[in-house]
């Protein structure tokens, strides 16, 4: 049989495995932060779980064929069982051209919603830090931390508009700061110093790009936070 032929075949047994692992949700509305980098997508998901979600949660979602991504739900609302994506679109990828071209009544197709084992610890300070692709993670972080009073932090957005955007939809103890180097560990650096936090009873949630994540996990720890003290998880490299 000819490869061509062959390849058809597994294309097809694979399309209809994956159907039937697929679960399907709708696109509610579509807003796109200008300069359109950065996409918020409100999802209706009728087979999740969310009364469940006890960590934050990554939605695994079809953007293309055979191809997946990584996203964060937030701000959900578990009895509509409706949240919201945040996507990063500034660079290109598979990922960012879904985001763009999504729009109200469409379908979503996603494997699976599992949780990233970040979950607030029972700690008076909660310092959540990341980058824009983090900003769903970090708002997720924040509804699940009670007493609110506890949670703080800072995201790096690069484009001033969005920072201007990000203070005007969300009542959040989160700073939008500037990013001042290419993947912003130095201008989180900076900051963190400047909070002067104590080393007792503080906890950092830390996502985003994977030098990000690493450089400010080791000045943390060179600053004398425990490693219990330091949830990391890097996103994209
Ligand atoms: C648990 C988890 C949750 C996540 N939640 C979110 C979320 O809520 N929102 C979100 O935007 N992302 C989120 N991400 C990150 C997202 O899955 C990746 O950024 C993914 O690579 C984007 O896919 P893409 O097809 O757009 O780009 P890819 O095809 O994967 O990458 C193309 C190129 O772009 C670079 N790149 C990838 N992402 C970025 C970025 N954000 N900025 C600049 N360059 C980039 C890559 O290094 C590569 O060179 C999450 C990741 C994980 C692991």
């Amino acid at each position: 049989m000819e490869t061509s032929t062959i390849d058809k075949i597994k294309k097809k047994a694979s399309r209809l495995f994956e159907n039937q692992l697929l679960l399907s949700g709708s696109v509610l509305e579509v807003r796109k932060w200008e300069p359109c980098t950065m996409i918020e997508i409100d999802l209706h998901l009728p087979f999740a779980d969310i009364a469940q979600w006890t960590d934050v949660p990554y939605i695994k979602i079809k953007v293309n064929d055979f191809t997946y991504r990584d996203y964060t739900p937030s701000c959900w609302d578990a009895e509509t069982r409706t949240c919201s994506l945040f996507i990063d679109a500034a660079h290109k990828g598979p990922g960012s051209e879904w985001a763009q071209q999504l729009k109200k009544g469409d379908a979503i197709n996603y494997l699976k919603i599992k949780p990233t084992h970040q979950a607030p610890v029972g700690t008076p300070a909660i310092i959540a830090l990341g980058d824009e692709s983090s900003l769903g993670h970090l708002l997720a972080l924040q509804q699940m931390v009670l007493p609110a009073t506890r949670f703080s932090g800072a995201i790096l957005m690069a484009d001033e508009q969005h920072r201007g955007l990000f203070r005007e939809y969300f009542r959040s103890p989160l700073q939008a700061i500037a990013r001042n180097d290419i993947y912003g560990h130095h201008s989180l650096i900076q900051w963190v110093i400047e909070q002067q936090y104590t080393l007792d009873n503080t906890v950092f949630y830390v996502t985003g790009n994977d030098t990000m994540v690493i450089q400010l996990r080791k000045m943390l720890r060179q600053q004398g936070y425990a490693s219990g003290q330091i949830k990391a998880q890097g996103f994209w490299s």
